[in-house]
């Protein structure tokens, strides 16, 4: 007997029904394992409670946010436990705050710093299913918390790590992780296993299958991940340490994030020091800042032009207007109607012309590219937001990603 915990998103307990069917799933796994269930909010449930507070304000109460956000994860499983009980089976409910979750005082985006699993493991060793909310976590003082968007996926993988859990099923509306997003392509295919590196690469720059955190935490505890269908029960992409198939390409995947928007400073002197103080003043209002690209000076002026979360936007033109007496610029203006495009892969370490291939690429197909960005093992480039599927679908053609075999599967289980 193994312990497993198995978390469902938002679309897998988007219906009564659909918690039906978790519980169909749970009670299966609990006749031979001891299980830990992670619900996420019901579908739309917290983008809903978003639009809520956004009636009263624009930037509402991180602290608030946070009492309000936990409510939806509360919501789906309560319900998830009433089903099961109904079932007669043994379940019991534990929120973020009794378990105890302990996280950061970063409302809205609070990290886990520690979980107290001793009241969890007893309620199993007692032949309980253990249910716990996703994304919700508590503070030393005893304030609600919540992870960041997507933060189920990391209580799923953090509890696992905790228990010394045997896997983390992911349960989701896809059947594993792909070479990119197979709801915007449907010749996507999927990966039999990838690596903790290559998964933390595709989270970071967009793949939202799993929150970029949650791959950090299975990386450092070495927690075996398996991303796969709630819908389907067939075998999905298991997230390990090392993956035979990865090794051989030069690009495994193609994401997109449309989180990002682009500021343009025009007319800045150019002078020794001037980009080091734009960038304190973004810094020290607290965006951080993504891709930078600066334009050849001429007339002694020079522009330059960074992304920012979207979320960010205001707040750093808002930093730049108000220091435009000493960076003496002609004029800010913001875009947040780009996004931002990456071509993956550990290969291109080996392998140069990845950048060239892209670029050629997006310009048959008419696709400007407005900035680039590069290391080791990817290629970014910023672009109109209209042309991000378009732009998805010809790069993942021109690496041949449709074409790839995915059949090798690591020997895990
Ligand atoms: P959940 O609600 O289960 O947490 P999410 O919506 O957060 O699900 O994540 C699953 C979604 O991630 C898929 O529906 C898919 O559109 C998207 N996605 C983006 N990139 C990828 C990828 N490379 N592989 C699989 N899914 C991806
Ligand atoms: N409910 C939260 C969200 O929608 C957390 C999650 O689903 O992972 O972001
Ligand atoms: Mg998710």
């Amino acid at each position: 007997m193994g312990l497993h915990v198995l978390k469902f998103g938002g679309s897998s307990v988007g219906s009564l029904k659909r918690i039906e069917n978790v519980a169909d799933i749970v009670a299966k796994r609990a006749k031979e394992h001891q299980v830990v269930v992670v619900l996420s909010a019901m579908q739309g449930e917290t983008d809903a409670l978003i639009e809520l507070a956004r009636h009263f304000s624009q930037s509402p109460d991180p602290r608030e946010m946070d009492v309000l956000l936990t409510t939806g994860e509360q919501k789906s499983v309560a319900l998830f436990s009433i089903c099961m009980l109904a079932r007669g089976l043994k379940a019991r409910t534990y929120l973020g705050n009794q378990i105890a979750i302990r996280t950061s005082r970063e409302f809205t985006r609070a990290r886990i710093e520690h979980i107290d699993v001793e009241g969890i493991m007893k309620s199993l060793n007692s032949g309980e299913v253990v249910v716990a909310p996703g994304f919700q976590g508590v503070t030393n003082e005893g304030d609600l918390t919540t992870l960041g968007r997507g933060g189920s996926d990391t209580t799923g993988v953090a509890l696992a790590a905790a228990l010394k859990a045997d896997v983390c099923d992911i349960y989701t509306d896809v059947e594993g992780v792909f070479t990119t997003d197979p709801n915007i392509e449907p010749k996507a295919k999927k990966l039999s296993s990838i690596t903790y590196d290559e998964m933390l690469e595709l989270a970071s720059l967009g793949a939202k299958v799993l929150q970029t955190r949650s791959v950090e935490f299975a990386k450092k505890y070495k927690v075996p991940v398996h991303v796969r269908s709630t819908f389907k029960d067939v075998p999905g992409t298991w997230v390990l340490e090392e993956s035979r198939l990865m090794e051989s390409l030069v690009v495994s995947g193609i994401t997109y994030t449309k989180n990002e928007a682009k500021v343009v400073v025009e007319g800045m002197p150019d002078r020794v020091g001037i980009a080091a103080e734009l960038f304190t003043n973004i810094a020290e209002a607290g965006v951080g800042v993504d891709v930078i690209v600066q334009n050849v000076s001429k007339d002694g002026t020079t522009d330059i032009s960074f992304t920012v979360l979207r979320a960010d936007l205001r707040k750093a033109l808002e930093v730049l207007e108000q220091n435009k007496g000493a960076l003496k610029f002609r004029q800010v203006r913001g875009d947040d109607r780009i996004s931002k495009i990456s071509a993956i892969g550990n290969g291109m370490r080996s392998h140069s012309g990845v950048a060239a291939k892209m670029f050629k690429a997006l310009a048959k197909d008419n696709i400007n590219i407005q900035m680039i960005s590069t290391s080791e093992i990817k290629v970014s480039c910023v672009i109109d937001e209209k042309y991000t599927e378009l732009a998805v679908r010809v790069l993942h053609d021109c690496f041949g990603l449709d074409k790839i075999s995915t059949k090798e599967v690591d020997d895990f289980r």
